[in-house]
């Protein structure tokens, strides 16, 4: 008999939608009130918070992962219903922390639980599926939704409505949900891990584009802020002024992590031109590889609440 841990948080998966079509949260979350049964398989549901995402915040996270903790010991595998707006957030925070090798997934919906076409009964069950499966151990934690099943660190939102909204850049995703049978075409990376009993701090994303000065950034400084990520251009490319704000805050101890605001690829210092990537490491600024602004920046907050700094926290970062 197999122990599955059901967090079920929010988000459109249980909501309703009114007569006027607006999407709204439901007096009782629907998904508490599915009697879902699978053979040999016994849940233990808990509703830690019930949020839209948006309303989703690092300590919401943190709840959620020591939770896993606490009850680690007794279960072979976790499924949290969340919203999807911010799913990827948390899905990489709890990736990135202690947790056993067993399935973790995190799963949600595009349509509220009485909308025509509702994915969330269906994404739910999938969820289950991959949870209670031996080849889903080891994976880190995953996100199953459309069939799909993708890891957390590469996956993200790439529509506002549509079912086939997660998907993952540059890679593609990890396997499949069959009707019969769930198939992988790929293994988990190695991962670093931490074990955080708190996290805070101020890390701020800032979009680069075409004539971009340095006004935002110059409004910036240590008191405010613990961090900055800064979404380039391209391979990792900033306007020149843009480049010496940011080389400002450096000098003051501001750590300031890159990541490209192209949807493909990787940044990494190639271009030597003022404000171009080269630049920009050579003043200390880290490309991290392959995550989204959004995901960037959780890593540099749990780096920063883990007590790296100087090399470590570069190397922790770009690595
Ligand atoms: N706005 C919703 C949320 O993230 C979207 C969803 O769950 O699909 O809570």
């Amino acid at each position: 008999m197999k122990k599955i841990l059901v967090l079920h948080t929010g988000g459109t998966i249980s909501m309703t939608a009114d007569e006027e079509g607006n999407v709204k949260e439901s007096q009782q979350n629907p998904m508490t009130q599915l009697g879902v049964t699978l053979d040999h398989v016994t849940l233990e549901i808990l509703e830690p918070f019930s949020l839209p995402s948006p309303h989703i915040r690092l300590r919401h996270m943190l709840e959620l992962y020591r939770i896993i903790k606490e009850k680690a010991d007794t279960i072979h595998g976790v499924v949290i219903t969340h919203g999807t707006d911010t799913l990827e957030e948390t899905a990489y925070f709890l990736d990135t922390m202690n947790l056993p090798n067993f399935p973790i997934i995190l799963t949600g919906a595009m349509r509220s639980s009485n909308e025509l076409g509702s994915d969330g009964v269906y994404n739910y069950l999938c969820a289950l599926r991959v949870a209670i499966h031996d080849k889903a151990w080891d994976k880190g934690v995953l996100v199953v939704m459309n069939d799909e099943i993708h890891a957390a660190k590469y996956v993200t939102k790439t529509h506002t409505t549509n079912v086939d909204t997660f998907q993952t850049p540059t890679h593609g995703p990890l396997g499949i949900i069959m009707k019969h049978d769930i198939l992988f075409f790929k293994t988990a990376e190695p991962r670093v891990h931490f074990d955080l009993d708190d996290i805070s701090g101020t890390v701020p994303i800032i979009k680069a584009y075409a004539g971009m000065g340095d006004g935002i950034i110059s409004l910036l400084s240590p008191d405010t802020i613990d961090g900055v990520v800064i979404e380039a251009l391209g391979a990792g490319n900033l306007p020149p002024e843009a480049a010496k704000a940011l080389n400002h805050l450096m000098e003051q101890g501001v750590p300031v992590v890159l990541v490209s605001r192209c949807f493909n690829g990787i940044a990494e210092p190639v271009y030597a031109y003022s404000g171009g990537g080269v630049d920009l490491a050579k003043h200390g600024v880290m490309f991290v590889k392959e995550l989204n602004s959004q995901k960037a920046r959780i890593k540099l907050l749990i780096a920063l609440n883990a007590g790296l700094r100087g090399k470590d926290l570069k190397d922790y970062i770009e690595g």
